[in-house]
């Protein structure tokens, strides 16, 4: 994967699955730009690569943060190769307990976003010729655990999105959605401290997964960086599965 000099914006890239996108994107030779609001994290991230690396505070649900934001990679970079729209959060209701703004929360920080910056984004790829764009989906764009409708809504409607641009933008633009299993990140922690007992949560979410474990970050980010690659040149508006095999046993099936 040649990603020298490459141009990478990641959104959400302060820490988990962004965050360890971000170090082997920089690990691999590319300029990284970070967009996220944890500053402190994000910085500790970056100290290393302060020559190939950029840091902008964004709220990237909020149109005037993104547009601002890109205005300043274009003033400083002039071009994106590559962006990664990760950003995310998981909230737990169903439609009947879900509040008006608490599915605007989660359809702005998880799509909305991605719209955005896409949008942003697109421009600079096409002033280079070329670029891909990476949304970060889930399991959860097909298969749904129970208590969450905002996020599982969200998550489906990235699969439209990344066909759309797709489609629109082709041949010059590739787009394709990673859709990640359970990942131990600072979000899986949050959602096993929502229960009293967080280590029976990890233990349960390791069983279901066929390879009884969940995924490390860096095994999605690596995921990334191939779909970034000219070596996926060929990959453009699908959706890759990396779920450990998530979802696939039949319910209620007896294990051998
Ligand atoms: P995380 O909470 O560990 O990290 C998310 C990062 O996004 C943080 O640095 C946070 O500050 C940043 N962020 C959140 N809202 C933001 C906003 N409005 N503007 C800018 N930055 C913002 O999450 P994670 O587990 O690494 O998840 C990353 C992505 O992967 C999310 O889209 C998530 O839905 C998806 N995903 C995660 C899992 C999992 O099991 N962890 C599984 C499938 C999909």
């Amino acid at each position: 994967m040649d990603l020298t000099a490459k141009q990478v914006v990641v959104t959400g890239g302060a820490k988990g699955i962004g965050g360890a996108a971000v170090t082997r994107f920089l690990e691999e030779g590319a300029c990284v730009t970070v967009l996220d609001m944890d500053e402190k994290q994000a910085r500790e991230r970056l100290v290393n690569f302060e020559d190939r690396s950029f840091f902008i505070h964004c709220d990237v649900s909020k149109a005037d943060q993104v547009k601002g934001a890109f205005n300043q990679i274009d003033v400083r970079f002039g071009a994106v190769d590559v962006l990664v729209n990760n950003a995310g959060i998981q909230r737990y209701s169903t439609v009947t307990d879900t509040t008006e703004e608490e599915w605007d929360l989660v359809m702005n920080v998880n799509l909305k976003s991605a719209f955005l910056c896409s949008k942003y984004a697109i421009p600079l790829m096409q002033k280079r010729g070329k670029g891909v764009v990476i949304n970060v989906a889930s399991v959860q764009s097909f298969i749904t655990q129970r208590k969450v409708a905002p996020y599982t809504t969200s998550k489906t409607a990235m699969l439209g999105l990344t066909r759309s641009i797709a489609v629109d933008y082709a041949p010059d633009i590739r787009a394709v959605a990673v859709c990640p299993g359970t990942v131990d990140t600072p979000m899986l922690r949050w959602a096993a401290n929502q229960s009293p007992d967080p280590e029976e949560v990890y233990r349960e979410v390791r069983e279901m997964h066929l390879t009884q474990r969940i995924a490390e970050p860096v095994e999605i980010a690596d995921l990334i960086l191939y779909l970034s690659s000219d070596k996926a040149a060929f990959i453009t508006g699908q959706a890759i599965r990396i779920d450990g095999g998530l979802g696939l046993v039949v319910a209620g099936s007896v294990r051998q």
